[in-house]
């Protein structure tokens, strides 16, 4: 039995659209992120290789090359530093907290062009990066941070009574806190975001 590409819909690889997909891939019954993909079977070899291999899934990553010669894979520790010195792009970058979603397909759709202004991939969910703004968040959240201020109070809002007294909040950051309640970059930068350890005090 031979399955050729020259079946109808045989045009483009079904998860980042690249031309003459050479893989046909079958899914499992555990995948469920059909509204990603395009209709069809087929896919680009780099592309085969994701859908199966879960270290995709469950790491934050960025990949050069493209789909015809996609070269490095490396996986990025430290979030927050790798935004703020990204390399050149093009590349493809994904970025998880939960681990197991199948986001890699928006990331191999959204690849990064521009280091300033660009579509950032967490699990399933698109953020837009604008260095400027993500700079500001991040000095906003490492000086709550090294003031031991919770990760629940800087995505909380507006503070309670009780922490603006525990963590001396000012007025402008409990109004700054208040405005990004809901803001996304905000919510990536904080999750991402590492507390420098304090050395133990002794009693
Ligand atoms: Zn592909």
């Amino acid at each position: 039995m031979s399955e050729t590409k020259t079946e109808l819909g045989v045009g483009c690889c079904v998860f980042c659209g690249a031309s003459n997909p050479t893989v046909h891939v079958r899914f499992k019954d555990t995948f469920t992120a059909y509204q990603y993909v395009q209709a069809g079977d087929w896919a680009c070899s780099r592309c085969a290789v994701m859908l199966e291999d879960a270290k995709f899934r469950r790491n934050c990553w960025v990949m050069f090359g493209n789909e015809e010669g996609w070269s490095k894979w490396v996986k990025i520790e430290d979030v927050l530093s790798f935004l703020q010195n990204m390399p050149n792009p093009t590349f493809v970058l994904y970025l998880t907290l939960q681990k197991r979603k199948h986001g890699w397909i928006l990331a191999v759709q959204n690849p990064v062009l521009n280091r300033n202004r660009f579509i950032l991939v967490v699990d399933e969910e698109k953020i837009f990066f604008e260095r400027h703004r993500f700079m500001r968040l991040k000095m906003f959240s490492e000086n709550l941070l090294a003031r031991e201020v919770p990760k629940a109070v800087l995505l909380g809002g507006y503070p309670s009574a009780s922490s603006i007294r525990r963590f001396k909040l000012s007025f402008d950051e409990c109004s700054r806190l208040r405005s990004l309640k809901r803001d996304r970059l905000w919510y990536l930068v904080v999750k991402f975001g590492k507390r420098i350890e304090q050395p133990k005090k002794t009693l």
